[in-house]
């Protein structure tokens, strides 16, 4: 059986079914979520959605959004456990005590291990979102507008308003239909990209006005800090996208942003432009990812965090891209 009829086989085998995403959930986690919570209900079943972190203001706009539960620990017993976007892990629900059998794990992420009972993980896929799209379509469901507005918020924050690379022709015209079916892309732009809080572009402007970069101009990075959310009444969603403001600079082939989250801890966002892969860094810390954006979560004081970063971003920068070299890859830089 293919990773996806044993996934479709196992969903209406079960009945009452919970549906997790990672922590900070983004677009393409809570957009999948709903998606599917809507898609199964209309199937008979019980579901509930929980997160460990609450839904971000920009994404309260999603229909049912509401209806999340967040924070530990996670009550009641259920057939099915799937968790979308993320390994397991990355819940942050269940500890190391995870329900194996009854896990469905639905996922795009090249770092997924891919160690459970149930699970679908496609590399290629542009979001999880196209995913679920694809499971609701085998499940027999009909996309209706609810459907749709959710996992065309998914596959539109995933791939940067169609402008990344991960975009396709498949994941467009996926969009096409979730349109036809009903999504209204103003909804999404405004909720997500012009409803910021007026603390977050002052937050913005404190964090940017602290860039730097390495002596080659490759690696830029910023950082935020506990002292900055304070300053301008702001907390970790506020964050969300500086890093590719840093990764926007010419010449700039890798950005990180430094974020702090405990006295001597940052969660670490990094991005590139397609021609370092740092998926791979990632993992080094602890963290996982995509080859063009990935984190980590690293332990230190800032000073020495960035410098363990930035020595690593170096050594992959000059490993795959060749120092001194002003050819990348047969293309001029
Ligand atoms: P972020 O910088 O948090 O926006 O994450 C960039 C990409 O890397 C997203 O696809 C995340 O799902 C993934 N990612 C971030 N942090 C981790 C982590 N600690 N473990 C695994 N994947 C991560
Ligand atoms: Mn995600
Ligand atoms: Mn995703």
């Amino acid at each position: 059986m293919s990773d996806l009829e044993d996934i479709i086989a196992e969903l209406k085998r079960c009945h009452s079914i919970l549906i997790s995403v990672h922590i900070s959930p983004d677009g393409d986690a809570l957009g999948s979520q709903l998606a599917l919570m809507f898609a199964l209900k209309k199937l008979n079943k019980t579901v509930t959605v929980h997160n460990l972190d609450p839904v971000p203001e920009i994404y309260r706009f999603l229909p049912f959004a509401e209806t999340i539960k967040t924070g530990r620990p996670v009550t009641g017993r259920y057939d099915a456990y799937v968790v979308l976007d993320s390994d397991p892990p990355r819940t942050g629900l269940f500890d190391d005590a995870y329900p194996a059998d009854t896990l469905i794990n639905l996922d795009h992420h090249v770092t997924n291990r891919s160690a459970w009972r149930h699970t679908w993980l496609d590399t290629a896929a542009t979001a999880t979102g196209e995913m679920v799209y694809k499971l609701i379509q085998r499940l027999g469901v009909p996309i209706d507008r609810d459907i749709a507005l959710c996992l065309y918020t998914a596959i539109f924050t995933d791939t940067g308003s169609f402008r990344y690379s991960n975009t396709t022709p498949e994941s467009m015209r996926i969009s096409a239909t979730l349109l036809e079916a009903g999504a209204d892309p103003w909804i999404v732009t405004e909720n997500v990209y012009e409803s910021f809080a007026f603390r977050r572009l002052k937050l913005l402007g404190s964090v940017l006005s602290g860039i730097e970069r390495s002596k080659d101009g490759k690696i830029a990075w910023v950082v935020v800090t506990n002292e900055l959310y304070d300053q301008t009444g702001t907390k970790a969603e506020d964050t969300d996208n500086f890093v590719n403001f840093v990764r926007s600079i010419k010449g700039v082939e890798a950005a990180v942003l430094f974020r702090q989250t405990g006295p001597a801890q940052y969660k670490v966002s990094l991005r590139s432009k397609g021609r370092v892969d740092l998926s791979e860094l990632a993992r080094l810390f602890g963290g996982g990812g995509h080859k063009n954006a990935a984190g980590c979560v690293v332990n230190g004081v800032i000073e020495e965090v960035k410098m363990r970063v930035i020595s690593e971003l170096e050594n992959i920068i000059s490993t795959q891209l060749g120092y001194g070299n002003d050819t990348i890859h047969g293309r001029r830089p």
